[in-house]
């Protein structure tokens, strides 16, 4: 049996007609950046999200971004993260010129709260918690040391569409989050594509400013911005995706607790707060004799992955922050230890089941 990692074309196929119908429609139509498609599908992520406002833009990037811009954000600042998420999450800091900031996780993968308390300095303005794995972070902690120290909260929520902490959405529960619509997220589109929710009015308006250079009309700039823009054609595929969306979320859930039910004896499997629900953008479980289980997940059919292999304070493009081994040390013991496996709406039980199988004999081989 083959597990890919990925199956993009099998969610592209299951909606061929109605996609190839919109691409022809909006084609016809020659309305191909913002327009009626992107606000109807801002409406669809606001309801989502359960916040006031959503702003589509070119990326998820650009949406941690825009919103630390619209905040002011820039040299001389410091934002706090975590070391043990995808690049962009430091990236998008170092873009506006403000200093990056990690703060170490917990056994659950996301910034421990009181970490974040330890590195918050005069300098300090923002917390970028990230939901990492599509499970929220510990927003009620986080959202308390925000208010005492009196900084600004931005969810990194990119892999975490539709999760929620005490029954409430990602996406409403700091000052603003941020999105990814990338193929590789929960919930995608067919290209690059983020947004940004809010309760907040006036940031929604400075955002949806700076998406567009500052235009209030045609001709008139008020406010330096840049070209941040989605594609209409991409805002009307996720027209047509959203109304499956509470399906494809729930499936990532069973497939989670099928994985749960089967490996929690052999490995050790993702812990979730019974405040909140996870939506499992990743099933990461961490392992001994990782390389070794890997090639043989591979020999028999099944690609596996590690979220992420370097932490972001070891990179080499991070080297002027001054970090080194050893500063973080639950990131660096995780960074040897995880492994993701597949995990999408379009796995059958039946691949699940064997991918348990094999982990299950690999480590019943060994004893
Ligand atoms: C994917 C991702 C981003 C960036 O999103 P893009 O759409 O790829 O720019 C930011 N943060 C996290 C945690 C991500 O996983």
């Amino acid at each position: 049996m083959k597990v890919p990692f990925v199956n993009l074309g099998a969610q592209f196929e299951s909606l061929k007609t109605e996609l190839v119908d919109t691409f022809v429609r909006v084609g016809s139509s020659g309305q191909y950046i913002l327009g009626p498609e992107v606000e109807c599908f801002e409406a669809g992520l606001a309801n989502i999200t359960d916040t006031k406002y959503a702003i589509a833009v070119a990326n998820g990037t650009d949406a941690l971004e825009l919103v630390l811009a619209a905040w002011g954000i820039g040299p001389g600042d410091e934002v706090i993260t975590a070391p043990n998420s995808f690049i962009a999450s430091a990236g998008a800091v170092k873009a506006v010129g403000a200093n990056v900031v990690f703060a170490d996780v917990g056994e659950d993968y996301n910034i421990d709260p009181l970490e974040i308390e330890k590195k918050i300095t005069p300098k300090t303005k923002v917390i970028i918690p990230v939901h990492l794995t599509g499970n929220p972070a510990n927003m009620t902690a986080i959202n308390a040391i925000a208010k005492r120290h009196q900084l600004k909260v931005l969810e990194d929520a990119a892999q975490a569409i539709g999760a929620t902490h005490k029954g409430r959405a990602v996406g409403g529960l700091g000052d603003a989050a941020a999105f990814s619509l990338h193929p590789l997220k929960n919930f995608h589109l067919c290209g690059d594509a983020g947004f940004i929710s809010t309760n907040d009015k006036a940031l929604y308006e400075q955002i949806c400013l700076l998406r567009n250079h500052g235009l209030v009309n045609r001709d008139e700039s008020i406010r330096w911005g840049r070209n941040s823009r989605i594609d209409a054609l991409q805002a009307a595929i996720g027209n047509v995706k959203l109304p499956y969306f509470a399906k494809w979320t729930e499936r990532f859930k069973q497939i989670a607790s099928r994985y749960h039910q089967r490996l929690n004896k052999v490995v050790e499997c993702p812990k979730v707060s019974g405040e909140d629900c996870a939506v499992y953008h990743n099933f990461v479980i961490q392992v001994d004799r990782r390389e070794a289980l890997m090639a043989h997940l591979l020999e028999k059919g099944v690609e596996s992955k590690i979220h992420y292999p370097i932490p972001l304070h070891l990179m080499r493009s991070a080297r002027k922050f001054g970090y080194r081994e050893g500063d973080f040390p639950v990131t660096e013991r995780q960074r040897d230890r995880i492994l993701s496996l597949p995990i999408y709406p379009e796995l059958t039980d039946s691949q699940v089941d064997y991918v348990c199988d094999v982990i299950c004999a690999f480590y019943e081989a060994a004893q």
